[in-house]
């Protein structure tokens, strides 16, 4: 199995070099060369087992033989030793139709952890079999570090390197990212915002002598490993609930990896029906369902922060598609994005676009009463990011099951909750003690050789 770029141009790579490099160096996103398919009967033995003997089926086409199947599920067995629920991801009823799937029960209670924690265990296996080292550096608006801490703390052949704005996350994102004890995870806390320590991280991949120097490595949501780790519960859901017919998804969108995974599943094979993006205000997908027009604006400030963003850098993979695989024209449309903040998807595209998404932007109020009216009727307490996928699901005219996506824990986002309900969420009891463990982070000022300075003398390569 190669790994081609969405631009056409960056030569293939096999799985763990593509996993190694993240970005392509025409700048584009790696896809598998095809969609790996799973027959009706692979499909139907996968039912009932447990959720890391499913996952390794799943991802085991993708490696391309790099792995060998008993290693590789020992390994996300490994990952998931710590969730806090036995069933890794459950799925809770709502409605007679309507269902949450719950993606917040690893350590920094967001769905990041489920792809997160399986990305440190296999950079372990790659790295050992290559002898080699890597420092990943990373920037954060909220909850990416965190998961990426998580997951390499402890390791051997890695050092972790966050950068988040300094004062301008929440304490809880804070606090997952300044509590690690572990050695070889770091905090740096920028004087800036996010673009800023953004513009850093980039800043020390261009850097040449540092990058190769340090052997920078990156995490970020474009790694191909981050969507195949959740390609694994559409999979395990859709064949659950498809009794029916085939299971639809509501899928809070930020960045497109989350909901990208789910349409990897539909090609692969899995019962997956439509999927539906579902934006807050910040809603450029929306948007450009309606109109074809992919058009950046101003970020604007919601409850639900992990979908604060005007690029969604994912949606590269899904246009790659959209142009039946023809490099040049993304390229192209990439180029007009850099120059003019904009580009147009033709007609064609657009109607291939609607064959399989559709889309729904969810405001601030109506998060608000979602959070409040899914507790009186359910007794359940939800996270915002999760109430725009339950407000945009509640609406959908679709046939047969919807499956939200449940992508935080409720504590995680406190202000939000007690906002809509009046009541304090609760960290589940395996956190409880965050408030009281102690922190640990550099503050440091928006400069590059400062910056470098201080992850060269701090890490262990
Ligand atoms: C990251 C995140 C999202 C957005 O997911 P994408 O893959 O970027 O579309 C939504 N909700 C929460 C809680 C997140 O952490």
């Amino acid at each position: 199995m190669k790994y081609v770029s969405t631009r056409g141009i960056a030569e293939a790579l096999d799985f763990e070099d593509a996993v190694l490099a993240g970005l392509a160096r025409d700048g584009g996103l790696y896809v598998p060369e095809a969609w790996p398919e799973f027959s009706d009967d692979e499909i139907a033995d996968l039912a009932g087992l447990p959720y890391a003997e499913v996952a390794a089926r799943v991802m085991l086409p993708f490696t391309g033989g790099a792995i060998e199947f008993d290693e590789l599920r020992d390994l996300i067995e490994r990952a998931y030793i710590d969730f806090a629920h036995r069933a890794i991801v459950p799925v809770r009823q709502i409605t007679e139709d309507h269902w949450l799937m719950e993606l917040f029960h690893g350590p920094t209670l967001a769905f990041k952890d489920l792809a997160m924690q399986v990305i440190g265990h296999l950079f372990e296996h790659i790295l050992t079999k290559r002898n080699q080292r890597v420092c990943i550096v990373g920037a954060t608006s909220g909850d990416t570090g965190s998961a990426a801490m998580e997951a390499f703390k402890g390791r051997e052949r890695a050092d972790v390197f966050i950068l988040y704005p300094h004062n301008r996350t929440s304490e809880v994102q804070r606090r997952q990212m300044t509590t690690p004890t572990d050695a070889n995870v770091h905090a740096i806390a920028v004087e800036g915002d996010f673009d800023a320590c953004q513009a850093l991280v980039k800043a020390m991949f261009n850097d040449h002598e540092f990058r190769d120097g340090m052997n920078l490595g990156a995490v970020n949501s474009i790694n191909w490993a981050r969507i195949l780790g959740q390609v694994v519960y559409y999979a395990t859901s859709s064949i659950a609930l498809a009794s029916t017919g085939p299971v639809n998804y509501s899928v809070p969108t930020g960045n497109f990896g989350d909901i990208f995974a789910g349409y990897v599943a539909k090609q692969m094979g899995f019962p997956v029906g439509r999927l539906l993006i579902a934006t807050n205000e910040n809603d450029i997908l929306h948007r450009t369902l309606q109109t074809g027009r992919y058009e950046k604006t101003e970020t604007t400030q919601t409850t639900s922060p992990s979908m604060d963003i005007q690029v969604s850098s994912n949606f590269e993979r899904l246009v790659f598609e959209l142009c039946g695989r023809d490099g040049k024209a993304v390229a192209s449309m990439m180029d007009d994005l850099a120059s003019t903040g904009a580009f147009e998807l033709s007609q064609g595209h657009l109607d291939h676009l609607h064959e399989d998404f559709d889309s729904a932007r969810i405001d601030g109020a109506r998060v608000k009463a979602t959070i409040a009216g899914i507790l009186s009727d359910t007794g359940m307490v939800i996270d915002p990011h999760t109430a725009v996928a339950v407000a945009a699901g509640q609406d959908w005219n679709v046939e047969g099951p919807v499956v939200s996506l449940s992508c935080a824990h409720p504590a995680k986002f406190p202000d939000a909750v007690k906002d809509a309900t009046g009541r304090i969420a609760e960290l589940p009891d395996h956190m409880a003690d965050l408030y009281e463990r102690e922190e640990r982070m550099a503050v440091l000022p928006n400069d590059l050789a400062t910056i470098e300075a201080h992850i060269r003398s701090e890490a262990r390569t």
